[in-house]
């Protein structure tokens, strides 16, 4: 392979979906020494390494580093600790930086190493935006008259288009037509998004599948359910009936389900069998198609409404990514940016392609409000069966919170997702100074409170998720 005639070595593989017999292998051959060169997820930092000189952090500012079930920690920020415990060298690579590492990097903590120019010949794409207020598809279909035309370009010349849609299945949502009812799961505060191929309605939160009802669970009006807004699948169906006799796939978590599914169709894509690629974010991880030259991001407005502090940042970072997928080879690329909002710094300056003034602009609000990586975030979530006994729980939680400078405490407020699991869920937030212990404060208010043995509290510091 490419890694062993270029390091002499092949590299002892760990992640989750090994089984066991090799991840024993592996750790064995890290605590002898022996593997020289491990590539892995998260829990490869907790590996027994005899003589660790390196790490490396690959697309450092993905959010997936951070670990939020069970024991939550951050693997970028646990990198930097075990290497400096190690005294070895650590790089974090991006080409989309999150700010706590340019942060780092301007205040000189981190040496900043800037890549000219991409590998080989290849030229960043150029970016457009399609404004959707001008120019709106016609009701029931989402590629508007710009892309639809640039797709057209593509086919004619015999090269790829891979649009982005970062939402699984057919539809996100199911309306009932006669009374409004919108199908949520019975047990979390989430919408239910229908998937076609599959013929299931599918709580993204926690996995609950129900078959599709034929009434109305509220009315029980007959065929009155309608999916509403689209998801990769009825993208796909847009896209059978508009561009008659192109191949076209759909790649999601949903459709490849495993390791040789995916290298099938990345193989596929490479060797030109298939026209118009269909993808949710998995599409943005570092793949190469040399004739791929189009890409069109379908709504890119998706990621900002949800308004969460990182919301700007990761739809940035996301589509520059998906952009940078157009123009691999010798071909140069095109992006086409599908926007409501095309004056909202993210999109404007992803335009502009201009990286260093987004990051400028982010790093003046959080500056404004203390927020990271200017000073520290922390999330209490409190959880119990009922309401009312969240409701008591929260007050009590309130009333015990210790007195201390340089921190500021918001809630108790019901979270976004007011159920899950048939747990009703409150949240507060707290922001402190740079040079607050905010974990040792967290820590000692939970202790001051006396809670049902039934409530859970759960503390979260620099949270990724405000759900
Ligand atoms: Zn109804």
């Amino acid at each position: 392979s490419r890694f062993e005639d270029r390091f002499g070595v092949a590299p002892a593989e760990w992640h989750s979906a090994a089984g066991s017999p090799a991840r024993r292998r592996v750790w064995r051959e890290v605590a002898a020494g022996r593997a020289r060169i491990v590539v892995g997820a998260r829990s490869a930092l907790f590996l027994p390494y005899r003589n660790l000189k390196l790490i490396i952090v690959d697309e450092e500012h993905d959010q997936s580093y951070k670990q939020e079930e069970g024991v939550i920690y951050h693997a970028r920020d646990l990198a930097v600790l075990r290497a400096s415990i190690e005294q070895c060298s650590i790089v974090l690579a991006s080409a989309t930086p999150s700010l706590e590492t340019m942060q780092n990097a301007q205040a000189g903590k981190y040496s900043h190493l800037k890549l000219s120019g991409r590998p080989g010949v290849s030229q960043l794409p150029t970016i457009a935006l399609a404004d959707m207020r001008e120019a709106a598809p016609d009701t029931g279909r989402w590629i508007g008259p710009e892309l639809a035309a640039a797709i057209e370009q593509t086919l004619a010349a015999k090269e790829q288009a891979l649009l982005f849609l970062n939402r699984r299945g057919y539809a996100p949502l199911v309306l009932c037509r006669a009374c409004g009812e919108r199908l949520k799961a019975p047990d979390s505060d989430s919408w239910l998004v229908e998937h076609r191929y599959s013929g299931k309605l599918v709580c993204h939160l926690t996995g609950f599948t129900m078959t599709k009802p034929l009434e109305c669970p509220n009315c029980g009006a007959r065929g009155s359910l309608a999916g509403v807004g689209p998801g990769v699948e009825r993208l796909a169906e847009e896209v059978h009936t508009r561009f008659h006799g192109a191949r076209v796939e759909v790649l999601s978590s949903d459709t490849v389900t495993s390791p040789d599914a995916l290298r099938d169709l990345i193989s596929r894509m490479e060797n030109g069998a298939i026209d118009i690629l269909i993808g949710t974010q998995i599409v943005a991880k570092g793949h190469n198609f040399p004739t791929l030259t189009l890409v069109g991001v379908v709504d890119a407005d998706a990621g900002l409404r949800g308004g969460d502090l990182r919301a700007g940042e990761r739809t940035f970072q996301l589509l520059l990514q998906v952009a940078g997928r157009a123009g691999r080879a010798d071909k140069p690329g095109r992006a086409i940016i599908q926007t409501y909002a095309p004056e909202s710094p993210a999109i404007a300056l992803l335009a502009a392609g201009d990286r260093d003034a987004f990051i400028a602009y982010e790093m003046d609000q959080r500056r404004l409000v203390g927020f990271p990586p200017f000073g520290r975030l922390g999330a209490v979530i409190l959880s119990a069966s009922s309401a009312e006994e969240a409701n008591e729980s929260a007050a009590a939680f309130s009333a015990a919170q210790p007195n201390a400078t340089g921190i500021e405490v918001w809630g108790p407020a019901p979270a976004p997702i007011t159920i899950l699991r048939g747990r009703h869920r409150r949240r507060f937030l707290i922001r402190s100074d740079r040079n607050v212990d905010l974990s040792a404060f967290l820590a000692a208010w939970k202790e001051r409170v006396k809670l049902p043995s039934n409530v859970r509290v759960a503390l979260d510091v620099e949270p990724y998720s405000f759900m």
